[in-house]
Formats: C-alpha cells, structure tokens, sequence
C-alpha cells in the first residue's frame, strides 16, 4: 500500500503530519511518498499541481491532501489545486460526513452525510466575459453519467453504513434541464434501492433544514456546488471546521482531504485542530483500503480524547491544547 502525502499551504504542514503519523503507528506497512502542491509550489516553480504530483497521485491510489491557499482573485496560470486533482484522478465522489463528537460546539444527535457530485456542475470552470468585463457568464454542467455514479454511491452508502434515508437536493424548479436532470436520475438509480427511503428538498429550504433542524438529516445526494456550501454549514454541527473530514472517491483513486482549507490566520502557530485531518484518513483506511477495524480504532480513539476534555481552541471558543499536545493524546488512546 502506497499513500502520496500533499501537505499543500499553511495549516495543511501542522495537520497532515498528525495524521500520518496515526496512519504509520497503526499501518506501519504503508509506504509515504511526497508531492507537491499549492500556493507556495505556484510562486516557486509557476504550477500549483506540477505533473509529477498527478502521476504520484495516481500510481498510489490513495492521497492525504492538506489545504491549499486559492487567491479569490483570477492569477495568470494559477487554478485550484485540489479542484485539478480531483478532475485528473476522476474522484467523483465526494463524501462528508458530520457525526457529533463530545466538544462544546457540536450539537448533539447530528449524524449525516453529504455526497457531494465532485467533477462537474458549475466547477467545470467555464466562466467568460463580455461587455469589456461588464458581463460574467459561467456553464452549469449536469451529465446523466455522473448523475447516475454518485447516485449508485449514495445510495450504497446508506446501505453499508446502516441509514434508512437519502435526501436529494436540487433546484430543478429553477433550473429543470441541469438540476432536474440530476433530481430525475436520483429517483431512477432510487428504484434499484427499495430497502432505503427517497426524498427530495430544494436546495433553499434544506440550507433552512440545515440551520433550525440537521438531525432530521441522513444522507444528502446533491450537485457539486450545493454539496460544497451544505457541507461547511453541516460541519458547524459537528463542532467546526476543525472537524469536519472529507473524503473523494473514485473508482481507483481515493483522495482524503479535511473540509477546511488553509487556514493562513492561525498557520505556524501550532495550534491547528487536527481531527478532520485524522478523520479524513481514517476515511480513507475505511473505504479505500477496507480496514473496517483500524478506521473504527481511530474515530474511537479520537472520541475517546475529547471525552476526556482533550480539544485545540477552535472548539471550545477560546482555550485548548497545542496540536501536538492533541495528537499525543490520540496517539496514546490508540494504545
Ligand atoms: P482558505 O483561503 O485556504 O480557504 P480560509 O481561512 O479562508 O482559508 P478555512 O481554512 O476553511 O478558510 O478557515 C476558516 C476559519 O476556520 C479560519 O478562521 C480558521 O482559523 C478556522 N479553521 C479552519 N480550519 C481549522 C483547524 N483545523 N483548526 C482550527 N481552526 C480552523
């Protein structure tokens, strides 16, 4: 087993080492190569995702991506890393998970999952101006493809993972040809499911849902743009960003990745969380390399850690331990 390591930009160096080091104390088989991407990597050598990352990335199957630093302006030959590298390694599936965990910010009884479509909609990056800028237009994207993929990986999701409900959530009001599209096909790959229940909301009233009730929430299939924004509204319930693991899923490679991204106000302070770090790798343990008890042993343990009242700052608004002192704590839970 092979598993290429892509630290990325700020906190992405404090929180992915944590979880290798949890990966190698418990699979010390695992063979670690490094690659190379990001905001850093543009401005040292002009490319964010230089090829030889893609290729390490592809030839292990299996990656642990930090955050990357993506200016919210346009830059000369610059586009998001982490977006390229789930387009070059067709991870189509974006899982992510909000559980509670014993921490003050986390509301308890929340337990979903968000699957998120990851390669196309209106992240294809399709955008041009007219009118001298005056005018944006962007393409919005839907295939029955890979409509029908993510669909099949919702709905199998809730069969191994026990839950009763998948929630499609669209605009096909508004936008019958894209999103109705999607909310069509959901409903046909539902019928080959018929031991879990089906429902639909549009994407306004589950942000609503999301808000006043999430535990009322099991398994939400959504395009890509929804699945991002529900996704980081989902993870204030389980305690922050912090927290909040994620997961992208092909059918040969598997990209674990936190939810957060680089975080640069609290970067080189070592005070990081790195839960969703460790989360996501356990992630990847569980539904990559199909170690089932090794991924349970780590989700225990790090429930055990903030049982105990062990947590960064981030989750208890204020007072916290470094994000080494944490990840000690972890280590000696796995025991
Ligand atoms: P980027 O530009 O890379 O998306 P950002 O700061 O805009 O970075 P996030 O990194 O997602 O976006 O962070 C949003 C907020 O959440 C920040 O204030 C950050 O301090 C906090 N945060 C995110 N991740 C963590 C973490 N792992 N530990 C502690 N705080 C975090």
């Amino acid at each position: 087993m092979k598993l290429c390591v892509i630290k990325g930009d700020g906190i992405g160096h404090e929180v992915v080492p944590a979880a290798v080091r949890i990966l190698q104390q418990l699979m010390p088989e695992v063979e670690v190569v490094y690659g190379r991407a990001g905001w850093d990597c543009f401005e040292q050598t002009g490319q964010a995702l230089p090829a030889t990352t893609i290729q390490l990335a592809r030839e292990s199957q299996a990656v642990l991506f930090g955050a990357c630093s993506s200016p919210s302006y346009a830059v000369e030959g610059y586009a998001s890393p982490i977006v390229q590298l789930r387009r070059a390694t067709e991870t189509y599936a974006n899982l992510r998970p909000t559980r509670f965990l014993p921490v003050p910010t986390a509301r308890e009884g929340v337990d979903l999952v968000v699957v998120r479509e990851n390669t196309e909609d209106l992240y294809i990056g399709d955008e041009h101006t007219a009118d001298a800028g005056d005018t944006g237009t962007a393409t919005k994207r839907i295939t029955r493809r890979a409509s029908e993929r993510i669909a099949h990986t919702a709905f199998r999701l809730a069969r191994q993972e026990g839950r009763h409900r998948v929630t499609i959530v669209h605009k096909g009001n508004v936008l019958p040809q894209t999103d109705g599209l999607f909310r069509r096909v959901a409903y046909e790959v539902s019928r080959q499911y018929s031991d879990i229940e089906t429902d639909e909301l549009l994407v306004d009233t589950a942000a609503y849902w999301m808000v006043k009730e999430p535990t009322r929430f099991d398994v939400i299939l959504t395009p890509n743009l929804y699945g991002d924004i529900l996704s980081d509204m989902a993870a204030a319930w389980g305690g922050g960003l912090g927290m909040a693991p994620a997961l992208n899923l092909g059918d040969e490679v598997a990209i674990a990745e936190p939810v957060h991204g680089s975080a640069p106000d609290i970067a080189g302070q070592g005070i990081a969380n790195p839960t969703a770090a460790v989360l996501s790798a356990a992630m990847l343990a569980r539904h990559k390399w199909g170690q089932v008890t090794i991924a349970d042993h780590i989700e225990a343990a790090v429930h055990r850690a903030l049982s105990r009242g062990e947590h960064t700052a981030d989750v208890s608004g204020g007072i916290g331990m470094s994000t080494a002192a944490f990840v000690d704590a972890i280590c000696a839970e796995l025991g």
